[in-house]
């Protein structure tokens, strides 16, 4: 009898165990699929946004300009200017969204050439100088000398560190200076892109190379974006056999650095 009534009692302690772990589990499922519906819903608001801003400036400054109202040369060049500028802005974004979906079907093909980083970093900030003086930057590049070459597809880093800028441009929205440095260590050849924006919270850092990820305060909510920046900046650097390394303190500034494996021999 007192036999029996203790393996009920184990019986039943089990059952009840199986039914919390069981509960547990269906809690964790449903809050998943939950936050995937909500994931999936920013990005196509996100990336509406994004598109619609572009379209509505061409076509307004076309219009403008179709219908005659421009009355200088000087203000048929700003609106020509705004069109072209707006237009590459909608390309940039169509190709951030291609490239992101190649890579997730693991189709992106990389072309690996040996190539001097100084000289992908040069071009890259003169054709942004002009633009981020524009908007109030100091922008300042440091080239490391005596840098060997490293083996790179140049069109993909160069797209990464673009993103690396264009976040620091979009997160900077009082002390704007962004600094680029290139650099060596003893296994790793980088380049670091330096902002003394907003800063990133110690738990936000993990999660921002997540894929569709956007830290949710109001700076970040106003500002445009898809989330898809960093993830297609690691993807790149696994690609290359490289890593990123991110520090940042909120309200202090963050620092992106790509990091090269130095060729051997
Ligand atoms: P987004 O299109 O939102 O900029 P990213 O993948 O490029 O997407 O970045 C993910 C998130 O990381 C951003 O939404 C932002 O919250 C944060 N972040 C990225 N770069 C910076 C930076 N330089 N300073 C502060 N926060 C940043």
């Amino acid at each position: 009898m007192k036999d029996r009534v203790v393996t009920n009692i184990i019986l039943i302690s089990l059952l009840t165990l199986v039914l919390i772990v069981g509960v547990y589990i269906v809690y964790r499922n449903i809050k998943r699929e939950v936050e995937i519906a909500q994931i999936k819903s920013d990005f196509v608001s996100n990336v509406s946004h994004e598109l619609r801003t572009p379209l509505s400036l061409i076509s307004m400054f076309a219009e403008t300009l179709e219908m005659g109202r421009a009355k200088t040369e000087e203000k048929k060049y700003e609106y020509y200017s705004i069109i072209s500028r707006e237009a590459n802005r909608l390309g940039r974004i169509v190709n951030t969204i291609l490239n992101f979906s190649k890579m997730e079907a693991g189709k992106r093909k990389y072309h690996i050439e040996e190539k001097d980083l100084n000289i992908v970093i040069e071009k890259i900030f003169e054709n942004y100088s002009f633009h981020l003086r524009n908007k109030g930057f100091e922008f300042i590049y440091n080239p490391a000398e005596n840098l060997p070459t490293v083996n790179i597809d140049e069109e993909a880093v160069s797209e990464a560190v673009i993103n690396l800028i264009d976040n620091a441009v979009k997160y900077s929205p009082d002390k704007k200076q962004i600094e680029i440095n290139t650099g060596i260590d003893s296994t790793y050849e980088f380049v670091e892109v330096a902002d003394k924006g907003i800063g990133i919270s110690h738990e936000d850092q993990r999660k921002i190379f997540d894929k569709f990820f956007r830290v949710s305060s109001a700076l970040v909510h106003d500002t445009k974006g898809t989330g898809l920046g960093l993830s297609i900046v690691k993807h790149v650097m696994d690609a290359h056999g490289g890593r990123v390394v991110l520090k940042s303190k909120q309200g202090v500034g963050s620092s992106f650095q790509l990091l090269f494996p130095v060729k051997s021999g």
